[in-house]
C-alpha cells in the first residue's frame, strides 16, 4: 500500500513559501548557446593576443582533454567553474608557448561574454510576477551574474557556489540561500532544472522544491562538447516534488495568474 503512494510527489504548500531561490543556467536561459558564444569570443581574443594558443584550442578535443585534466587535478575546486576554466586557459597558453600571464585577461573575456544570455521566453514575465510577490534569491553552481546579465532588479541576493565554497546539491548552499532570503529553510522554495542538483538537493536540505523540466527539444544542447559541468543527471528516482514544464506553469502553480 505504501509502495503505491510513495511515488506521488508531495503537493506544493504555497502558503508556507516566504521566499524563492532560483537556479539560473537552463532555468532562466539555455546555457549551452551561452557557453558556445563565450568560447567563440575567447577564441577571437586569443587569435589576436595568443595565436598559438588559439590554434591549439581549435584542435579537435584539445580543450576538452585539458579541462578534464584540470578537473581531475583540482577536485577541491569542483565548486568553482571559473577557477577551473581560468586554469585550463593558462595551461593551453603554456602548452602553446604563449604567455600564461594572459590567462586572467582571456578569462575576463570569456566571463563577460558568458553574461550575454538569451532568456527563455517565459523568464521575464515569471520573474516579474514572482518578484512582485516573494523575495527572490539566485542560487547557482555556474558563473553567471544576475547584475551583469541585466536581471539583477528582480533579485534580493545571489548565492553562487564559487563564492560560498560549496555547490548544489550540498545542503549548505541551500541553507545559505535561506539565510540570504532571510527565511528558515522550511519557508523557502527552490526552483531549478536539474533533478539532482536542484530538486533533490533542495528537498534534502529541508526546502520545498519544484523541478522545472522543460520538454525535450526546447533546451538547446551541445552534445559531446566540454563545458562548465552542466551535464544532465539522469534521475535515479524522480524527486518527490511538483514538476512544471515552464515558468508560466510555475506561476500558475504558485497561484499567480
Ligand atoms: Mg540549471
Amino acid at each position: 500500500m505504501t509502495g503505491a503512494t510513495a511515488s506521488v510527489p508531495a503537493p506544493l504548500d504555497v502558503a508556507r513559501v516566504r521566499a524563492i531561490t532560483l537556479d539560473l543556467d537552463d532555468t532562466l536561459w539555455p546555457v549551452w548557446p551561452t557557453i558556445a558564444h563565450a568560447e567563440a569570443r575567447l577564441q577571437d581574443w586569443l587569435a589576436v593576443h595568443a595565436p598559438a594558443a588559439c590554434a591549439l584550442a581549435a584542435q579537435q578535443g584539445v580543450v576538452r582533454r585539458i579541462r578534464a585534466e584540470v578537473q581531475a587535478e583540482h577536485a577541491g575546486l569542483a565548486h568553482d567553474l571559473g577557477a577551473l576554466r581560468r586554469e585550463a586557459i593558462r595551461r593551453i597558453l603554456v602548452r602553446a608557448g604563449d604567455d600564461p600571464a594572459l590567462a586572467d585577461a582571456a578569462y575576463a573575456v570569456f566571463l563577460a561574454a558568458r553574461q550575454e544570455v538569451t532568456l527563455f521566453g517565459d523568464a521575464l514575465p515569471a520573474l516579474q510576477a514572482l518578484a512582485a510577490r516573494w523575495p527572490l534569491v539566485a542560487l547557482s553552481n555556474g558563473n553567471a551574474d544576475v547584475q551583469r546579465v541585466g536581471i539583477g532588479r528582480f533579485f534580493q541576493a545571489s548565492v553562487s557556489a564559487a563564492d560560498v565554497g560549496v555547490a548544489k546539491p550540498d545542503a549548505r548552499i541551500f541553507r545559505l540561500g535561506a539565510e540570504a532570503a532571510g527565511v528558515p529553510p522550511g519557508a523557502l522554495l527552490h526552483v531549478g532544472d536539474d533533478a539532482l542538483l536542484d530538486a533533490q538537493g533542495a528537498l534534502d536540505a529541508g526546502l520545498q522544491a519544484v523541478w522545472l523540466r522543460r520538454p525535450p527539444g526546447t533546451v538547446p544542447g551541445r552534445p559531446g562538447a566540454a563545458h562548465d559541468g552542466h551535464v544532465p543527471h539522469a534521475p535515479g528516482a524522480a524527486p518527490s516534488c511538483p514538476v512544471v514544464s515552464d515558468l508560466q506553469a510555475l506561476c500558475g502553480l504558485m497561484g499567480l495568474a
